[in-house]
């Protein structure tokens, strides 16, 4: 069987990574001709890891990462909602993973260079388009800036992983139209820090205008802290494209956190001495009815992309990379593997989807501010441990990490 793979972000590398394991003869062709590490914090959760381990890929990210132990939810005064532990600290026999984004995707791209050899990995080629016959599929790529034709290849299946701007998507879907903006912006910024807490704490504060912030091993090996403010706003004056590498200012974001300084955190501070900051919108997309079309299917941010929330938006393309592979293995013919693998993967992150769009997990500093605006003496009061110990747990669930599923799971 022959694979031809768009796109080389997480899904891209790790189903090459993960076909090339399986015996199937595979390339993979990159838009962008000399990939940079872009990107900020990005979190890559205990299942997904499982499944990078099984590729060689886990081990090289391991320095490149920091392993928090345990994420604390707070109120917009500082008031504990939640805690709970994470990774290793939780029980999983993989750990949680904050990591760069950008080192992230240099790092597979490496592992992905050693195991298939540079010969399979494309990059400077980017899709322009394709078409079907009864005997598979053929990829037309060009040079994205010249518009030069590049080469066409014939295969077996092509998995669509080029992200929310999909063109293979958009192929299926030309109505669908831009992504689907929930009217908060999210400014991503790095600052060198005196660690947070512990310096092992994923912390948010604020359950609808939000502070996050987790530390991360910077290019040059030291740690620093990532974080992420949302904040909702006039929806009317709408979005321009998001662009996870829009730059903005800190005084874009300050005046919206003058009073955030808590006696653990000053916020303000952190956001002053930004060395960097992005904007973007938070977008998703709606799920769709149907992701495999013959020889062709979505993978990852193509197929479901999610507002990030949970940490989940990496982790899923992985997750997806591990199911449809093992249909390919296993089923007797290309059709009857996408078959299986949508009718899996589908559902399950249209249900990520949807719970992210009413808060993810988070949401539980959401409502515990709308019961205790002013906040609170007892927790227990607001509300129960057993309401916040169900949601964390459902979100599990739903998301695919519930501890005694990922450490049975062989
Ligand atoms: C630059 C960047 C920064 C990001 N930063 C964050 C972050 O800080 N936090 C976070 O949670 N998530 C971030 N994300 C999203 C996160 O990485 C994804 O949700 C997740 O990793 C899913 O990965 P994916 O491989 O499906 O898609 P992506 O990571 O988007 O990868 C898609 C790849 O396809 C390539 N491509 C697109 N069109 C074509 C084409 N026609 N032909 C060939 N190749 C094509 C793109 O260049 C890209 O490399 C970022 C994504 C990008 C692209």
């Amino acid at each position: 069987m022959k694979a031809i793979i768009v796109g080389g972000g997480v899904g891209g590398l790790t189903t090459a990574l993960a076909l090339h394991r399986a015996g199937i003869d595979v390339e993979l062709f990159e838009s962008v001709a000399e990939p940079r590490p872009l990107g900020v914090g990005i979190n890559l959760l205990p299942h997904c890891l499982r499944v990078l381990d099984t590729l060689g890929a886990l081990a090289p990210l391991i320095p490149l990462a920091v392993q928090p132990q345990r994420q604390s939810l707070f109120n917009r005064f500082g008031q504990k909602v939640w805690e709970e532990p994470r990774g290793l600290a939780a029980g999983y026999k993989f750990p949680q993973l904050s990591i760069h984004r950008g080192l992230l995707q240099m790092s597979l791209l490496e592992t992905a260079r050693a195991q298939l050899g540079e010969a399979r990995i494309h990059l400077g080629h980017h899709l322009a388009g394709f078409r079907q016959d009864g005997n598979g599929v053929v990829a037309e790529f060009v040079d994205r800036h010249s518009g030069k034709s590049l080469c066409e290849l014939r295969a077996d299946v092509l998995i669509a992983a080029d992200g929310i701007h999909s063109v293979v998507r958009r192929h299926f879907y030309p109505e669908e139209g831009p992504p689907v903006w929930n009217g908060a912006l999210i400014w991503r910024g790095t600052t060198r820090n005196a660690p947070i807490l512990d310096g092992a704490t994923q912390i948010m504060v604020g359950g609808v205008q939000t502070f996050i912030a987790y530390p991360i091993v910077a290019a040059d090996g030291s740690i620093i802290t990532n974080w992420a403010a949302r904040r909702f706003v006039d929806r009317s004056k709408g979005f321009a494209r998001e662009d996870w590498n829009r730059k903005a200012r800190p005084e874009a974001v300050l005046p919206h956190y003058a009073t955030w300084s808590l006696d653990w955190i000053d916020i303000p501070d952190i956001i002053a001495r930004a060395e960097q900051i992005f904007e973007y919108p938070m977008v998703d997309r709606d799920p769709l009815p149907r992701w495999s079309f013959g020889a062709v299917t979505l993978l990852g941010d193509a197929a479901h992309p999610m507002v990030p929330l949970g940490s989940n938006g990496a982790s899923q393309a992985i997750l997806d990379t591990q199911t449809l592979v093992s249909a390919l293995r296993e089923e007797p013919n290309v059709a009857a593997a996408l078959t299986r693998y949508e009718s899996e993967r589908r559902p399950a992150t249209a249900a990520i989807v949807a719970n992210n769009r009413s808060g993810g997990p988070e949401v539980v500093v959401r409502i515990a501010e709308d019961r205790a605006p002013h906040g609170f003496d007892d927790i227990e009061q607001v509300i129960p441990r057993s309401e916040l110990e169900q949601i964390s747990a459902r979100y599990k669930q739903v998301a695919g990490f519930d501890l005694a599923a990922v450490n049975r799971a062989p």
